[in-house]
């Protein structure tokens, strides 16, 4: 997860999200079981008009895993950092959207524990643009196994949201750690143009 700065409200949310998300809340509470879907807006769906503003915000890259190029798996998604279906108030909040890969939008979506306080899990999962959050302050990058790790000598309360973070996105999962070693080698034996950094996935290990 590499930090990033939030750009401002985009108009159409600055417009109309409230109420779009008013609308959610009270389809919710008609329904529970109500999925809420992407509305359109001048005949266009919000996501594709919201892609843009969150694509300059990682230049492309998902929010949490620093995967790129999307694309190439599939179509990027946006992510409610807080999920739709549980905070439906939410679905329109600018600070609650990110560009993800669907990998992790699902991990973090099959993970989210209900349990869990809305005030606590905002607390424990990091957020790339929240002030301060630095990737070497919270994690390690270990370069024999290519997982990323809670750093030693962070804070206990740092410690626990680096472990949780890892946990709930499915950091060390399938083959992502392989797949950053192999980053990490190409990396090496090219160029290493630290100005081109943003053609590279995983871009926090690279730069370290
Ligand atoms: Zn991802």
């Amino acid at each position: 997860m590499k930090p990033t700065k939030r750009g401002p409200v985009p108009r159409v949310l600055e417009e109309h999200g409230e109420r779009w998300s008013a609308s959610c809340v009270r389809k919710k509470a008609e329904n529970p079981n109500y999925r809420i879907q992407w509305t359109k807006h001048g005949g266009v769906p919000v996501n594709r008009l919201l892609l843009p503003p969150l694509e300059a915000m990682t230049q492309s890259h998902c929010s949490y895993c620093d995967g790129y190029p999307l694309d190439d798996i599939a179509y990027p998604t946006i992510d409610h950092f807080l999920p739709k279906g549980q905070y439906p108030e939410l679905t329109y909040n600018w600070n609650n959207l990110y560009l993800a890969c669907p990998r992790c939008q699902n991990e973090k979506e099959t993970r989210f524990d209900l349990r869990i306080q809305r005030e606590e899990y905002q607390g424990e999962l990091l957020r790339p643009d929240e002030p301060n959050y630095k990737f070497e302050r919270y994690f390690l990058f270990n370069y024999k196994n290519g997982h990323i790790e809670p750093n030693p000598r962070a804070s206990e309360a740092e410690r626990r949201r680096a472990k949780f973070t890892i946990d709930k996105l499915g950091l060390n999962d399938g083959g992502r750690p392989r797949s950053r070693k192999r980053t990490i080698v190409c990396f090496a034996r090219s160029e290493q143009r630290l100005d081109a950094i943003d053609v590279w996935p995983y871009r926090f290990i690279l730069t370290q």
